[in-house]
C-alpha cells in the first residue's frame, strides 16, 4: 500500500477543495482524503504542490499508426512483428503523456487486441478494423463489407465480436486519410447503420460512427448510434454547418460526440503548409489558415456545450505529426477556450470519456474500488490547464510509469 497527497486534487467530477491523498493497493484505489489523515507508519506517502487528478483519457486513437501522415494506411505492407512495436511505442508515449487508457477505433488484423491487458501500460479500448466499404474510407485496413445486404452487415459485426472488440466503429463518411473516398457523403445509408447498431446492441456492444459530412452524422443519429467521430458538419452547399435542432436531436439521444481535437499548435505554427490531408479538411472548411481551421472548431464547441451534448475527449492520435500519441490533455484546454468550466472539461477528459468507454465504475474517477490510474501535474490545474502538459507521477493500474525524459 502506498500513498500519493497534493495540495490540488480534481476527483473526475470536481476538484476538492485543500487537495487530497489517494491510497493504492495493489491496481485499486481504497481511499481518497481530503483531511490529513493518519495514515499506518508502513504506507509510504509521495508528496506533491501539484494537482493529482484521474489518468485521462484519449477516446480516438490509433496505436498502429506511427504520427506521420500516411503512416495508417502504410501498416498494410507491414510485418505483424513491425505493427506490434509500433503499437507498443504509442501506448508508451499516451502512459507518459498521462493517458491512462485510450480507445482505438481502427487497426489493423485486429493487432491492438492482443495489448489491452499489457502490465505498465494504458487499458486498451479497441474497436478492431472499422467497418467501410470496398475502396471506402480506411479499406486498407481490411474492413470493408462485401455487399451492404442486411446479412453481410450482420456478419461483419458478428466477425468482430467473435473476435473480441470492445466496440464497433464504422465510416459513416468518407475522410481526409483516404484519398478519393467520399468526405462530404455518406457511405451507408441511415437503412444499413440501423442493421450495424442493431446488430451491434444485440451482441451487447457500442457502435460508434466516424462522420466528416453532415448527412453522415444525420444518417449515425437516426441509425442510434451511440457515439459519433470527428462531428465536422460538412457538406457541398455549407462548408460546416450544424443546425441547431440536430444538436438538440444528439443531446436529446444522449450520443457521445467527440471533435477529434488535442492539436498541438506549436507545430502548426512552425510548419509553412499543412500536410495534404489537412490542407484538404481546411478547404473543405473554407478556411486557409491552420488558426482560422481551429477556431471553427472551438466555435463548434461553444456550441456543443449551449447545447448540452455530451462530449468526450479524442485526438485521432497517430495520424499526423500534431496528433501525437500524448496529445490528449491539449483537449481540455481546448474545451476552455470554447467556455467550458475547468472542472467539465476535465471531467469530459476522465469520467464522461469513461462512461462512453463503458468504463464506468472502473476508471475515470479517484474513488475507492476504482483502478489506480492516477496523474500527477505541475501546479494547480484549476488555474492553468497547461500544467497538465507537465506530469510529475503516473500511475496504470497502480503501476508507476517510468518517462524517458524529464521535465
Ligand atoms: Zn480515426
Amino acid at each position: 500500500m502506498f500513498a500519493i497527497r497534493a495540495a490540488h486534487a480534481f476527483d473526475g467530477n470536481r476538484f476538492l477543495p485543500g487537495g487530497a491523498t489517494v491510497v493504492v493497493a495493489g491496481d485499486r484505489i481504497v481511499d481518497v482524503d481530503t483531511d490529513r489523515v493518519d495514515l499506518p507508519a508502513d504506507v509510504d506517502v509521495a508528496e506533491y504542490d501539484g494537482t493529482v487528478l484521474p489518468g485521462l483519457i484519449d477516446c480516438h486513437t490509433h496505436l498502429v499508426a506511427d504520427c506521420t501522415v500516411g503512416g495508417l494506411e502504410r501498416t498494410a505492407a507491414m510485418t505483424d512483428g513491425e505493427i506490434d512495436a509500433i503499437i507498443i511505442a504509442s501506448l508508451r508515449a499516451h502512459a507518459a503523456a498521462g493517458a491512462t487508457t485510450v480507445r482505438d477505433l481502427g487497426d489493423i488484423r485486429y493487432r491492438t487486441l492482443g495489448f489491452r491487458d499489457a502490465p505498465g501500460l494504458p487499458r486498451v479500448v479497441a474497436s478492431g478494423p472499422p467497418v467501410t466499404t470496398p475502396g471506402g474510407h480506411c479499406h486498407f485496413l481490411g474492413g470493408a463489407v462485401g455487399g451492404v445486404l442486411d446479412a453481410d452487415l450482420r456478419s461483419a459485426v458478428r466477425e468482430r465480436a467473435e473476435r473480441g472488440v470492445d466496440v464497433i466503429k464504422v465510416m459513416a463518411s468518407g475522410g481526409f486519410a483516404t484519398p478519393g473516398s467520399d468526405q462530404l457523403g455518406a457511405q451507408f445509408t441511415a437503412a444499413e447503420l440501423t442493421v450495424l447498431v442493431e446488430e451491434a446492441h444485440r451482441v451487447g456492444l457500442p457502435l460508434v460512427a466516424h462522420a466528416h459530412s453532415l448527412v453522415a452524422m444525420e444518417n449515425a443519429v437516426a441509425a442510434g448510434a451511440d457515439g459519433i467521430e470527428h462531428f465536422t458538419g460538412l457538406s457541398s452547399a455549407h462548408g460546416s454547418r450544424i443546425d441547431d435542432d440536430l444538436l438538440d436531436e444528439v443531446a436529446r439521444r444522449g450520443v457521445y460526440v467527440d471533435l477529434t481535437m488535442g492539436n498541438d499548435r506549436s507545430f502548426h505554427a512552425l510548419m509553412p503548409t499543412p500536410p495534404p490531408p489537412l490542407a484538404e479538411l481546411m478547404a473543405r472548411f473554407g478556411v486557409s489558415s491552420f488558426d482560422e481551421f481551429y477556431a471553427a472548431r472551438i466555435a463548434e464547441l461553444a456550441r456543443l456545450r449551449e447545447h448540452a451534448v455530451r462530449v468526450i475527449t479524442g485526438v485521432d492520435s497517430g495520424m499526423a505529426p500534431p496528433k501525437r500519441h500524448g496529445n490528449v490533455w491539449r483537449t481540455v484546454g481546448e474545451m476552455v477556450e470554447g467556455g467550458y468550466s475547468t472542472a467539465d472539461a476535465l471531467a469530459a477528459a476522465t469520467s464522461a470519456s469513461a462512461q462512453a468507454c463503458g468504463l464506468a465504475g472502473e476508471t475515470g474517477r479517484l474513488a475507492p474500488g476504482h483502478a489506480a490510474d492516477v496523474l500527477v501535474v505541475d501546479g494547480d490545474v484549476s488555474r492553468d490547464t497547461s500544467t497538465l502538459g507537465s506530469p510529475r507521477a503516473i500511475l496504470v493500474r497502480g503501476i508507476p510509469v517510468q518517462r524517458e525524459t524529464s521535465g
